[in-house]
């Protein structure tokens, strides 16, 4: 019974040891993984990695003994932690939904997710759409998704599922004011219609008195939803504006708003070199943390060598 007791003691020193602190080691490497991941700005993957660098001086700092350079530096994780909360709103809801929805694969990139195809076909079916609907004042809104998934419970109500083609001809369909489907928005994914009649958050800015429900509803989607795009066809004036992060670009030609479709919805410059970058830094971290992990299980080992 004793030798149980003592073997039993031995396996929770060694797991307190030797164990814990490597889970404690891996867990945090996961976590910044997952964050650098989750980030897909060339801007804000330096200020997280800034703000890393800053922690870990704060922690060097005060294990070799200089308090005072620590107490600064733990300030200044502090406010830099606050500033980041504010800065990286989306990126930390995005993070709380994956977990609070146990995507743990995605929030890794396990899950491979493919991005839209927006060929410049879709491009010119928009257009044209948005073109002839204009020419006869035929109101629309159009949602259209690029590489950050809308979760639809930002909707107010998710409206009716399509998962149509996109054409020029649907979409004119759908918003004739005769249709049942054409008060609301259409959300466009993937190159396809999946969605019909939605209807929008409305944005609570103070916006000019001309821009009723269905330019505010634009502007309120986009203001939630970062990398989402907005097409609106004013049924009064026959106005085209795109609506992205809040703000309505206004009046548009169609040429100008099929430019401004196909710098938003191709890949963008910054997101190609930034996917590598971030593979490799995740590469480095990854096998920068292997070699940590390899060292500290080789200690054991080369520590009771020398005691031979
Ligand atoms: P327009 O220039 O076309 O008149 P507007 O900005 O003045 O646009 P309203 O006249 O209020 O807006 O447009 C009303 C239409 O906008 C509704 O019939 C509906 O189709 C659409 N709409 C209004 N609110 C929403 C919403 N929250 N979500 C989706 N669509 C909406
Ligand atoms: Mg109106």
């Amino acid at each position: 019974m004793r030798y149980i007791w003592d073997q039993g003691q031995i396996i929770l020193d060694i797991f307190r040891g030797w164990l814990l602190p490597i889970l404690d080691i891996s867990l945090v490497l996961l976590l910044m993984y997952a964050m650098l991941v989750l980030i897909g700005e060339r801007r804000t993957l330096w200020m997280v990695r800034g703000f890393i660098v800053l922690l870990l001086a704060a922690t060097l700092s005060k294990q070799v003994g200089l308090d005072l350079l620590g107490f600064v530096l733990d300030k200044l994780v502090v406010g830099s932690a606050v500033a980041m909360a504010f800065i990286l709103q989306g990126e930390f809801r995005r993070l709380l939904e994956q977990i609070g929805r146990g995507h743990f694969g995605q929030l890794l990139m396990i899950t491979h997710r493919e991005p839209p195809p927006q060929a410049d076909s879709v491009i010119d079916e928009l257009v044209d759409a948005v073109k002839e609907l204009s020419q006869n004042r035929t109101g629309a809104l159009i949602i259209v998704e690029t590489d950050q998934p809308i979760d639809e419970r930002d909707f107010s109500v998710p409206g009716v599922r399509l998962n149509a083609e996109l054409s020029k001809e649907l979409l004119q369909t759908i918003f004739q004011t005769t249709t049942l489907l054409h008060d609301g928005a259409v959300l466009v994914r993937g190159g396809r219609v999946q969605a019909a009649g939605v209807i929008l958050p409305i944005s609570e800015r103070s916006a000019s008195r001309q821009l009723g429900t269905r330019h505010r509803a634009a502007m309120g989607i986009t203001e939630r939803v970062e990398k989402c795009i907005c097409i609106v066809v004013s049924e009064e004036t026959g106005s085209i504006s795109l609506a992205e992060r809040g703000m309505l670009d206004r009046p548009l030609t169609s040429s100008k708003l099929r430019e401004l479709l196909r710098v938003k919805l191709s890949p963008s410059m910054e997101r190609d070199t930034m996917t590598p970058q971030l593979r490799s830094l995740s590469k480095q971290l990854r096998s920068q943390g292997q070699a940590f992990l390899q060292r500290l299980l080789r200690l054991p080992s080369s520590a009771s060598r020398e005691k031979r």
